[in-house]
């Protein structure tokens, strides 16, 4: 591991040397060792782990959880003993994002055990009718943050650096341009722990060429933001060829990564972008393999299952829905949720961890295209064009399906003639597959929903 030479933090007044660290960093520390260890055992035997895990799971649920134990019960008691895991688990029906809307209340355990630590409650991004709110514990969190420190060592990152994070802030007047936000350290466990670089805050709501101006007087080591910022931000830098030249790495979350957005980071930057794959919900579910491009799986933290139409497990190279079973909340426990998500499986890694594989995560579930004829399909934007159409700056862009025959098309840049519009409105029917009738609208900003998330294509159907 890439820290074994930094020493932890001490908790304990006057011990310097050797430094004896908090219950909480202790516990980090504890975790983060084991899944060091972990990532390397082979993936059957990460498999019976994680099913001795799913049985303390189930058992809690159906003992404490009024939704499974009341309204789940009598369908299926004799599955949840059933000798193999998978059996197990698909005894359970899929919870739906509108499943967990329904339940409220009733999907939050009345007995959490007192060592789970702190309840706190949070409500996820959706963009369509209400979120969903759900518990989490103060152990949850923690183990959250051993697995981002794992993803720190996987990809080498130098805890002392400087950090720049522009991403969704709660209270977006705190980390406003031209200052931004400064703190000590990169987050909170990470600084009890070891000794990070400063962080430097900003809100995501920043116009970008605001948002370039920041990060050249910031100077940041390491840039963590969407993939979306980061391409406006890409578009922004190349045309004013404004460097960064302490920028070592980008890390992008929270949003489908588009490969392209690679090649663009290493030809404008010179630099790699690594993504990971996470949700309020459920954490970190899955970080990109320092040794090839695919996704590993947070198996020791999370159970992912990618599902066919008919709810068959996906082989490799097949697309599926993401369903995703927290191993470890005992407040709300998601099992089965299904999260929005599709993604393609993939082979085992040659890095030689254990850890199952994602090749791509396709985004959500609700911003797929639906063809006048009914079928759906994942678009596939190349919105390089609009810019090249347009030969001007565009700072975002939003596709919106208004009906099976209408898209409109969002744009914050200055007016393109009806020229323009028409070479961009046939390139977009060209890449979604139909001829649809493209209005475009003009706007100051497109916001965010809730949770920072961007809705690169938005179907309103
Ligand atoms: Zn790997």
């Amino acid at each position: 591991m890439s820290f074994a030479s930094l020493l932890p933090r001490s908790a304990i007044p006057g011990i310097v040397w050797p430094p004896i660290p908090g219950v909480m960093a202790a516990r980090v520390l504890a975790l983060l060792q084991q899944l060091d260890r972990s990532q390397w055992w082979p993936a059957a035997e990460l498999r019976r782990w994680q099913s001795k895990q799913l049985q303390a799971l189930l058992d809690h649920a159906f003992g404490s959880v009024p939704y499974y134990r009341e309204d789940l019960h009598d369908q299926v008691t004799a599955e949840l003993r059933a000798e193999s895991m998978l059996e197990r688990l698909q005894a359970v029906p899929l919870l739906t994002r509108a499943a967990v809307q329904r339940a409220g209340e009733r999907l939050n355990s009345i007995q959490v055990p007192l060592q789970h630590g702190a309840l706190a409650t949070l409500s996820t991004a959706g963009s369509t009718g209400r979120p969903v709110t759900i518990n989490k514990t103060q152990l949850t969190s923690l183990i959250w943050h051993a697995l981002i420190l794992r993803e720190h060592a996987w990809h080498g990152r130098d805890l002392a650096a400087k950090m720049a994070v522009i991403r969704f802030v709660e209270d977006p007047a705190r980390a406003r341009a031209p200052e931004g936000l400064h703190q000590s350290g990169w987050d909170t466990i990470s600084h009890v722990l070891y000794e990070t670089g400063p962080c430097a805050l900003l809100a995501i709501d920043t116009p970008v060429r605001e948002q370039v101006q920041w990060l050249q007087r910031e100077n940041p080591d390491y840039l963590l933001t969407y993939p979306t910022n980061l391409a406006a931000l890409l578009e922004c830098l190349s045309a004013d060829q404004a460097p960064l030249p302490r920028l070592r790495a980008v890390q992008t979350i929270s949003e489908a990564f588009d490969p392209d957005l690679r090649a663009r980071c290493r030809e404008v930057l010179g630099i790699d972008v690594v993504d990971s794959y996470s949700s309020q919900e459920v954490g970190l579910i899955a970080s990109q393999c320092p040794t090839c491009a695919a996704y590993h799986v947070h198996a020791e933290a999370a159970l992912v299952e990618v599902l066919r139409p008919n709810g068959a497990a996906c082989r490799p190279g097949e697309v599926g829905r993401v369903v995703v079973t927290d191993l470890h909340n005992f407040a709300t426990p998601l099992i089965r949720y299904e999260i929005g998500d599709l993604a393609e499986v993939g082979e085992a890694c040659r890095c030689g961890r254990g850890l199952p594989v994602l090749t791509r995560i396709l985004g959500r579930v609700r911003n797929m295209l639906t063809l006048p004829d009914g079928q759906q399909l994942w678009p596939r934007l190349r919105n390089q064009f609009f810019a090249e159409v347009a030969q001007a700056p565009i700072e975002q862009i939003q596709i919106v399906q208004k009906s099976l025959q209408q898209i409109e098309i969002r744009l914050v840049c200055a007016r393109l003639t009806p020229e323009q519009e028409q070479r961009v409105a046939r390139l977009l029917c060209q890449a979604l597959g139909h001829r649809f009738d493209v209005a475009f609208q003009y706007c100051e900003t497109i916001p965010r929903s809730r949770g920072g998330k961007f809705e690169e294509f938005l179907s309103e159907l």
